[in-house]
């Protein structure tokens, strides 16, 4: 049984067609490429899945629920997550502080009477500072767990958001680009880090990737996006030898062109 399912998603802008019906499943526990050359329509994907913008058409279903145009902070609830291209961190806030913020939209019964709900929240706010050493922790922060994130390279501020994500008890992590930025050393790290994510937390993984030895290397699954239009999909080695695969990255040779 898919765990997420996007059915026929579209998305326009203007005149530009991002998303043109596009299909695919993410099952439980796999780690899922989805890849394209430049403009494919991989992030607006993200955006829709994530509510950052309104699907023109089709339907996204995850955990057996419709979520095709639920609130954004619902999809949180629904337990997916997801980091950026660019960190979106709170600059000046403390590393603790950045991650804490990512278990804040969980849900809190209000239909309580005052009292109860003031010890519950006191309880939750020990629960969020709890969760969140323990990911900081296990992510390695811990020695700039009181640095302000805008201080900190860049590699460490992406390692700071994928913190903020997992805070969130997310059972499904979308990576957008993961590897943008990071050195020859900080990638074989970051491949290690994705499969533990899976392996120790039991979080399913859909990631978006330009580095193809990343991206090729963890997958269970690949799917390719070309012009808004899903071309491929299979095992890694499927869609490396996937004549259109081949075509969208390095264009038509005069050899198969006519
Ligand atoms: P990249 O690998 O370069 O990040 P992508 O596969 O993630 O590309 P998208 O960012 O999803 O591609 O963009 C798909 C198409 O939709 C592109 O033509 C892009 O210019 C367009 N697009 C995306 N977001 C918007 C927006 N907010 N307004 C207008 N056009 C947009």
């Amino acid at each position: 049984m898919p765990d997420l399912i996007i059915d026929g998603l579209s998305k326009r802008f203007g005149g530009i067609v991002a998303l043109d019906g596009v299909s695919f499943e993410v099952h439980e526990g796999e780690i899922v490429g989805l890849i394209g050359p430049n403009g494919a329509g991989k992030t607006t994907v993200f955006n829709c899945i994530s509510r950052f913008y309104d699907p023109d058409g089709g339907r996204i279903r995850f955990g057996g629920r419709d979520i095709t145009h639920i609130p954004a902070h619902h999809v949180i609830q629904s337990g997916i997550a997801r980091t950026f291209q660019q960190t979106h961190l709170f600059r000046s806030m403390t590393v603790a502080g950045n991650v804490e913020t990512g278990r804040h939209s969980l849900p809190m019964d209000f239909h309580v009477p005052i009292p109860l709900l003031r010890r519950r929240q006191h309880h939750a706010e020990d629960a969020t500072v709890r969760a969140a050493d323990e990911i900081i922790e296990y992510l390695g922060l811990n020695d700039l767990r009181n640095y302000p994130a805008g201080a900190l390279p860049f590699a460490i501020q992406k390692r700071v958001e994928l913190a903020r994500a997992l805070a969130g008890s997310p059972r499904l992590l979308m990576l957008d680009e993961p590897a943008s930025g990071l050195s020859h050393y900080e990638l074989q790290g970051l491949a290690a880090l994705i499969r533990n994510i899976r392996a120790d937390l039991k979080i399913t993984v859909l990631l978006v990737e330009h580095n193809m030895s990343l991206v090729m290397g963890i997958s269970d699954r690949v799917t390719v996006l070309d012009f808004g239009r899903k071309i491929a999909q299979g095992t890694p080695q499927e869609v490396q030898n996937n004549p259109s695969v081949i075509e969208a990255y390095l264009g038509k040779t005069d050899a198969n062109s006519n």
